[in-house]
Formats: structure tokens, sequence, C-alpha cells
């Protein structure tokens, strides 16, 4: 590997979350609800705003609905006080 490919290497990796996208991806899938997150059809029950592979925070149940928060730190703490 070039030295500038391991410093793109690094700084990409920075940005990544918690969370891998493709393990949130494979997480969806195994929920069932990959299709509706793609296709913008599940929003955040705290601000409201579409739930993407990119922002989600945390999945959860509540009333037997499957849930998902968005990553906004706000979002994240209600949702895991529902929990
Ligand atoms: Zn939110």
């Amino acid at each position: 590997m070039k030295a500038s490919d391991r410093a793109r290497d690094s700084s990409a990796r920075q940005k990544v979350m918690a969370v891998h996208e493709d393990d949130v991806k494979e997480l969806l899938s195994k929920l069932g609800i990959i299709d509706q997150v793609e296709h913008n059809k599940i929003k955040c029950p705290i601000c409201g705003q579409n739930i993407t592979v990119q922002n989600v925070g945390l999945v959860y149940k509540k009333e037997g609905k499957l849930l998902i928060a968005c990553n906004s730190s706000i979002c994240l703490a209600s949702a895991r006080m529902e929990i």
C-alpha cells in the first residue's frame, strides 16, 4: 500500500461512526426493513426526519412496533429512555 493510500484510508475511517454502513444494512435486512429504509419510508419517531442507512442511530421496539431513531444526540438520548 502506498503512503498516500494509507493516509486516505485512515481519514476515511475517522468518518465512520460506531456502526459501519454495511453492518447497518445487514441489521436492517435481518429485521426485514431495509427496503423501507432505502425508500425513505421510515422516519425518526422523535424528530421526524427520514431514516437512511447513513443516519440510523438506534433500532428499538415500542408497543410491538419497530422504531428507528436517527443518530442525532437528542434523538439517541430520548430513544434510550424509551427502551
Ligand atoms: Zn431524530
